[in-house]
C-alpha cells in the first residue's frame, strides 16, 4: 500500500482493485463480501495512514480508471477517481472560476467529498451540488445540497457509501484570472509546506479556536521525531516521513504530539488523516 499512498507507508493488501465502471466496482465488492473480505475505498492516498502489516480485504482504489470529467454550461460532471488538479484546469479552461482553491489539493474528486476538503478559504461544501453513490446495499442513490451535511472535514458519506461522481457548480470568470490565482496558491503552499516529503497533509484537524501548527510548535515540538517520522520543521502541522518511517513511528509521533500538546494547553488534537488497519 505505500506505493497506493503519498505517506509511502503500508504494507501488502489482499487485493487490489482498479474498477472503469460503476458495475465494476459492483462486482467487485460483491466478490469480496461473498469470500468474507473486508472493502476498503480509496482514492490516490494522499489522507491516509495505512498498517505497516497490510490490510486483509479487498482496497477498491477509484482513480485515474475512474475520472471522466465533462462540463455542461457552468457546471462540472466528474467521476470520484477525477485528480483535483484535473478538474480545476479544465475549469479554467472553460473560463469557470470557484475551484481554484481546490488545485493544489493532491487528491480525487471521491476523497475531497467525503473529506470536505478545502484550502485558502474555499471548500467542496461550496461548489459540490449533487453527489451520487453507492450506499451499504450497493443501490445507486443520490444527495444534492445540504443532504451532503459537508462541515468542517467531513461529510454526510459515511465509510459504506463509495462515491462514483458529484456535480460541481462554477461561475463565469475570466481565464486569464482563474489562471493567476491559481499559480499564486500553489507558490503559496510550496512556500509553507514540506512537499519534499512524503506526508498526508495536515496530520490533524484545526481544533475550534486554535491552530494546531501553532500549538505543536508553542509546545517545542517543531522536529521533533521518533524513529523516521518527524514533525516538520516547515510546518509543525505536518507529521512527515523523514526517513523510512513505519506505521508504527508515525502512530508513537501522532500519540506523542496529541499527549503532550495536551498536557501543556488542554487542548486535545483530533486526527484529520484516516487511518486504515484491519479490525482487530
Ligand atoms: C501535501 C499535501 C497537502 C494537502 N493539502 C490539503 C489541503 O489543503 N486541504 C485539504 O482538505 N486536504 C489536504 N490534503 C489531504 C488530502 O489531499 C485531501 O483530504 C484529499 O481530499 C484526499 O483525497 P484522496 O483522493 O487522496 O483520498 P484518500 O486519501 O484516498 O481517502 C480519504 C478518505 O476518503 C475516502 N474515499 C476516497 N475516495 C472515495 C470514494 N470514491 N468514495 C468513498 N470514499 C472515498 C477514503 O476511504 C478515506 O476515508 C493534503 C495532503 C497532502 C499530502
Amino acid at each position: 500500500m505505500k506505493n497506493h499512498t503519498s505517506f509511502k507507508i503500508g504494507g501488502e493488501a489482499s487485493f487490489v482493485v482498479l474498477p472503469e465502471s460503476t458495475d465494476e466496482i459492483i462486482s467487485a465488492v460483491n466478490c469480496a463480501r461473498e469470500y468474507d473480505y473486508p472493502v476498503f475505498v480509496i482514492g490516490n492516498g494522499s489522507n491516509l495512514l495505512v498498517d505497516g502489516k497490510g490490510l486483509f480485504g479487498v482496497v477498491i482504489k477509484l482513480g485515474a480508471n475512474f475520472s471522466g470529467i465533462s462540463v455542461n454550461g457552468e457546471t462540472i460532471e466528474a467521476y470520484s477517481g477525477a485528480y483535483l488538479s484535473k478538474i480545476a484546469n479544465e475549469a479554467q479552461k472553460n473560463s469557470l472560476g470557484g475551484f481554484e482553491f481546490a488545485s493544489g489539493i493532491p487528491g480525487t474528486l471521491g476523497g475531497a467529498v467525503k473529506m470536505n476538503a478545502g484550502a485558502y478559504g474555499g471548500e467542496m461544501k461550496d461548489v459540490v451540488i449533487k453527489t451520487v453513490y453507492l450506499d451499504k446495499n450497493l443501490n445507486l442513490c443520490e444527495k444534492t445540497g445540504g443532504e451532503q451535511m459537508f462541515a468542517y472535514r467531513t461529510s454526510a458519506f459515511c465509510d459504506d457509501d463509495i462515491i462514483i461522481k458529484s456535480y460541481i457548480k462554477l461561475n463565469r470568470k475570466n481565464a486569464d484570472e482563474i489562471r493567476a490565482e491559481m499559480l499564486d496558491l500553489n507558490a503559496r503552499r510550496k512556500e509553507k509546506q514540506p512537499l519534499n516529503y512524503p506526508s498526508a497533509g495536515s496530520t490533524f484537524k484545526r481544533p475550534e479556536g486554535y491552530f494546531a501548527a501553532k500549538l505543536i510548535d508553542d509546545c517545542g515540538l517543531r522536529g521533533k521525531s521518533i524513529g523516521g517520522a518527524h514533525v516538520s520543521d516547515k510546518h509543525c502541522g505536518f507529521i512527515v516521513n523523514y526517513d523510512n518511517a513505519s506505521f508504527d513511528d508515525v502512530i508513537n509521533l501522532i500519540d506523542f504530539v496529541k499527549k503532550t500538546v495536551y498536557e501543556k494547553t488542554g487542548v486535545m488534537l483530533c486526527e484529520e488523516v484516516k487511518i486504515l488497519k484491519n479490525k482487530d
